[in-house]
């Protein structure tokens, strides 16, 4: 959907900053220079007409310029002052308290009789009773119990910043689904990369139940967790720069807990925004793969991590192309503060995340009870609509409902669309015709249409979904799930496209 060549940071929107036009990632630069939030992400302003654009750093984690303006160009002089200016920045926007403070504050809070333990709800902090004074202005909670602070994700505000961290926390329903099979899976040990909630049932589960073998290490950037987790539990993290701002300490623990010991079987889970830079989680993963490939000594050599990677079914593609060795399952994973993916009763609302993995498919057994089936053909549990296509034999649909073989796409295809003899594909009913002699209102030349626009390559999938549908997707998102900032830089780079077409005409 959001599309490496049409995206970047938001943080990069400003009237002083490289306006319309694309923007390309082009990775962690040896030398960058560091932000609150680790080294910024090099980006490149791509022109129409192709070529190189001037060159520049922008904060890895935000794309929102409001919660970290970072901005240089490459190849800008940076003066002694500014540079000064920019540790100590970094120094004081830093969390007030270390990990290592937040983990004796929690052993002092523990020691508190119930009526003495207070959450601050503004600051989002526990608070010890010399605090409670500076923060009496504030609202607060009062008689925490061990059960709350087993919770943590129940007690933290979910972070609503739509374009930096929103946070959409799993219903118990999916969490639980994913936790049974991990366990059923064989696996002991969780790499939970932005799944706080998955860690804390874990957590809880381990410290609850004697024979619950499995653990877990949280990788987070929310900082708040810190309050609750010790430093082998839980690591602060920017998976958009595997930057672990506990410095080599932090990553030896996760290397640590990455070493399979005695047979313990490591899988690796997360659910990153997607707003997010499909290439910089890529490339962070793979560092995270490689951690773990590391800490074997033999064996495994031609093993990748076991992963589960939770994304919308439309970043399919951009997933594959830097883990070809993934497969999106059919399982519709589900949110507790997404109004409208709630699982119901009667029919549900189709939740567009999946789970990605590099584990044999039919390994993933789908619950039954929830319409899923096993396509014997496939080898891989399927939702009840996707049909088994003869023709492509395989089970095509992606986003549960049934769709129908097109003869002469030779695939199968929404069933809201039908085939345009003029385009020569399926598409909408009501769509505007391509005509080739035009030119393509992508890059403007004659000979092709947009759809196989060769300076487009990558946002081709993007081009060729169907329009309104996207447009549902994205009204429902904004209605009030919107982890999927994604889905707004959908819109502005559609906008974009559609600007460039207006001029084009
Ligand atoms: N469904 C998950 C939560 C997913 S929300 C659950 O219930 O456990 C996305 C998560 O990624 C949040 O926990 C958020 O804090 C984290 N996150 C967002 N940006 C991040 C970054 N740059 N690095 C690491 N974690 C990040
Ligand atoms: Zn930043
Ligand atoms: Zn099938
Ligand atoms: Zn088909
Ligand atoms: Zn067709």
């Amino acid at each position: 959907m959001a599309d490496g060549g049409a995206e970047g940071p938001a943080a990069v929107c400003g009237p002083e900053r490289p306006g319309a036009g694309g923007l390309a990632l082009l990775g962690l630069a040896p030398s960058a220079p560091s932000c609150p939030h680790g080294p910024a992400l090099l980006f490149v302003k791509t022109g129409q007409g192709g070529g190189g654009g001037r060159r520049f750093y922008a904060c890895s984690a935000c794309r929102d310029r409001k919660d970290c303006n970072f901005f240089q160009w490459e190849d800008e002089k940076v003066s002694e002052t500014r540079l000064a200016a920019r540790e100590e920045y970094n120094r004081n926007h830093q969390p007030p308290f270390t990990h290592r403070q937040n983990v004796e504050r929690y052993k002092s809070f523990v020691l508190l009789p119930l009526s003495e333990r207070r959450f601050c709800q503004e600051c989002q902090q526990l608070l010890l009773p010399a605090e409670w004074e500076k923060h009496s202005n504030h609202q607060f909670l009062c008689d925490i119990s061990t059960a709350q602070l087993k919770s943590p994700s129940q007690l933290l505000y979910p972070l609503e910043n739509k374009k930096t961290n929103a946070q959409y926390l799993f219903t118990d329903r999916s969490c639980q689904f994913l936790l049974d099979l991990i366990i059923d899976l064989g696996f002991k040990r969780v790499l939970s990369v932005g799944t706080p909630r998955l860690h804390e049932m874990i957590q809880s589960k381990a410290s609850q139940e004697e024979d619950f073998r499995v653990r877990s290490l949280l990788l987070d950037i929310d900082f708040r967790y810190s309050q609750f987790y010790t430093e082998d539990e839980f690591c602060h993290y920017n998976m958009f720069n595997h930057y672990f701002f506990g410095g080599e300490a932090a990553c030896e623990t996760c290397r640590k807990f990455l070493y399979q010991d005695k047979g313990e079987r490591v899988i690796m889970v997360t659910d990153p925004p997607f707003g997010g830079l499909v290439e910089a989680l890529a490339s962070s993963f793979k560092k995270l793969m490689a951690m773990w490939k590391e800490t074997e000594k033999e064996g495994h050599k031609n093993q990748e991590m076991p992963m589960f990677w939770i994304f919308p079914y439309f970043f399919e593609s951009r997933i594959l192309e830097f883990f070809p060795s993934f497969n999106m399952m059919d399982y519709q994973v589900d949110y507790d503060n997404h109004a409208l993916y709630k699982h119901g009763k009667t029919g549900r609302r189709q939740s567009p995340v999946r789970i990605f993995t590099n584990l044999t498919p039919s390994m993933i057994v789908l619950p039954v009870e929830e319409g899923y089936r096993f396509c014997a053909i496939c080898q891989r549990y399927v939702s009840s609509g996707n049909q088994h296509c003869e023709i492509c034999n395989s089970c095509t649909s992606k986003d549960g409902r049934r769709w129908k073989h097109c003869v002469l796409c030779k695939k199968c295809v929404k069933p809201s669309w039908f085939h345009c003899n003029n385009c020569n594909c399926c598409t909408l009913q009501n769509h505007a015709c391509e005509k080739t002699d035009a030119g393509c209102f992508v890059c403007g030349k004659a000979g092709h249409k947009r759809s196989s626009c060769p300076s487009l390559s990558r946002t081709r999938t993007a081009c060729q979904t169907d329009e309104k549908q996207r447009q549902k997707t994205v009204k429902r998102v904004k209605m009030g799930i919107c982890k999927i900032s994604a889905m707004k830089r959908a819109i502005f780079s559609r906008k974009k496209l559609k600007n460039n077409k207006k001029k084009k005409m």
